[in-house]
């Protein structure tokens, strides 16, 4: 593939962000059965607003990886997002792992988030992002199913080991999972004989931001590809309840440094040069968004 640059000559790298309120996150989900969803108060679309307005501020686009029950719940967001120039894409419609679901349980979530993001903002929506990222090893059927259901490309496998999700031994670069289908993993740097993440989510926020500008520094120069980094709107929101029922363990990945991610953010899009998805990744077949 061909790498692309900005006008500074930096790689162009794929911004993402999946689309939940903290109430769906995997680790605090048992405390928040859906049914309690509908009356939980949302911070995300605040959230959201933020994200927008710094990624304006400095001249940013992205892939919202949303969820259909948030696009229901917030259509103008939703249609935000995509006026604003960011892609928009799916994490499904209601954050079920797709290891926890039989295929055809899985198959309806992704084709129904489809269609609800399609109606609500008017435009095609062609990426795919597992909840968890949980494409691996227990479901080889999935890729599939995210075929059938229409869509260009999934971004739902971490070539990494982990104890909820993972592939570690999987290709650290976009491959072909179908006729039509390409999977884009998140980024990883390969030291030690093993592949470490470097890709955002809770190791933004637990290492110091040198860890992460490193790793993608090394995959723009040496592997010299674009690196895809993602994390959550609630990420940047340290005004959000504390659910004390959690597990300690669960407390400590949701909860450590939210208050200074914002500032890393900032950081990390001053640093590096930022894209969608589709533009990154898929340049030639772009144009029909
Ligand atoms: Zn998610």
């Amino acid at each position: 593939m061909t790498v692309s640059r900005d006008d500074r000559g930096k790689v162009t790298n794929a911004l993402t962000i999946d689309v939940e309120d903290y109430f769906q996150v995997s680790a605090l989900a048992s405390h928040f059965p859906k049914d309690v969803w509908n009356t939980t108060p949302c911070r995300v679309e605040r959230n959201v607003e933020r994200i927008l307005a710094i990624l304006a501020e400095r001249g940013a686009r992205g892939t919202f990886f949303t969820l259909g029950w948030i696009a229901e719940r917030y259509p103008a967001l939703v249609r935000r997002i995509a006026a604003e120039g960011h892609e928009l894409a799916s994490h499904g419609y209601a954050h079920e792992r797709a290891s926890d679901q039989s295929p055809e349980a899985f198959l309806a979530d992704i084709k129904l988030a489809k269609v609800v993001l399609e109606d609500v903002a008017s435009c095609e929506v062609r990426g795919y992002r597992a909840p968890s990222f949980s494409v691996g090893l227990s479901n080889p059927w999935a890729h599939g199913c995210i075929e059938e259901a229409g869509y260009a490309y999934s971004s739902s496998v971490y070539p990494v080991k982990h104890d909820h999700y993972g592939v570690p031994d999987a290709p650290r670069f976009p491959y072909a999972v179908g006729a039509k289908l390409v999977e884009i993993p998140i980024t990883t740097v390969r030291r030690f004989g093993r592949n470490w993440p470097v890709g955002g989510g809770g190791y933004f926020r637990l290492l110091p931001y040198p860890v992460s500008a490193w790793g993608i520094r090394k995959v723009n120069q040496e592997d010299r590809k674009p690196a895809i980094f993602y994390f959550h709107p609630w990420e940047i929101d340290p005004g959000q309840p504390v659910v004390r029922e959690a597990s300690a363990k669960a407390r400590f990945r949701h909860y450590v440094n939210l208050a200074q991610t914002e500032a890393r953010l900032q950081r990390l899009l001053q640093d590096f040069s930022w894209g969608r998805m589709d533009d990154v990744f898929l340049p030639a077949a772009s144009q029909s968004v």
